[in-house]
């Protein structure tokens, strides 16, 4: 069996990659760096149930300790401002290729740093990320540091996986992780001003 390094986004979103890994042939090192993730307890939740999926499995798993609140917020402050909250470039916000950046680059380091040959993250296993830009990301960051990307569209598995994260009874949260996806997600302030910036004034109903 070939080891990789599996950057771990959360444990619901490991369930499937961990398998499909496994069928593949290969041993799966779970990674945690997550430091996108806010607020802190938000971010100590998502570790813990990581760990605890990754010991519910049977895999070897690392973890960043560190809270990177400040870090994070210095790295987006640029790209995040008022029309950031309902523009999109390509559907997606400026904000996130930043943050998928730092997570892949610290994996691809990471892998290098270990004595892993080859790296994946469980970030394609989501249908809410822009997937060629996290393919690219992870790519050049696979040249940089000198290891090997292992692509899969792991979104294949999409229904399996949550299947697997109730049956193992983990905690699933319900938005991406920093804070600015945490106010969209709940705010109905900022769903109105979407859908009117989208579909116009007329269109606009409150959900
Ligand atoms: S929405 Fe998700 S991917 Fe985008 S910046 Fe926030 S945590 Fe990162």
């Amino acid at each position: 069996m070939e080891k990789i390094l599996l950057h771990m986004c959360c444990g619901p979103c490991s369930c499937y990659p961990v398998k499909k890994l496994r069928e593949e042939n290969f041993e799966p090192v779970g990674y945690f760096f997550n430091p996108n993730i806010h607020p802190y307890q938000e971010w100590r939740q998502r570790l813990r149930t990581a760990r605890e999926f990754s010991e519910k499995v049977g895999i070897k798993f690392f973890a960043d300790n560190h809270y990177g609140l400040r870090e994070y917020l210095a790295k987006v402050s640029s790209v995040v401002d008022e029309q950031d909250t309902i523009q999109f470039a390509d559907g997606f916000h400026k904000r996130c290729g930043i943050c998928y950046s730092w997570r892949l680059s610290e994996t691809a380091r990471f892998a290098a740093e270990n004595n892993f040959e080859i790296f994946t993250s469980t970030l394609f296993y989501s249908r809410h990320q822009n997937h060629e830009l996290m393919k690219k990301i992870a790519e050049h960051f696979a040249n940089v540091f000198g290891v090997k990307f292992f692509y899969e569209d792991f979104r294949a598995g999409w229904q399996e996986g949550i299947d697997l994260s109730l049956e193992l009874g983990l905690y699933r949260q319900n938005y991406c992780g920093c804070i600015f996806s945490e106010e969209e997600r709940f705010s109905n302030d900022l769903r109105k001003a979407r859908k009117k910036f989208f579909y116009g004034k007329n269109n606009v109903t409150v959900i």
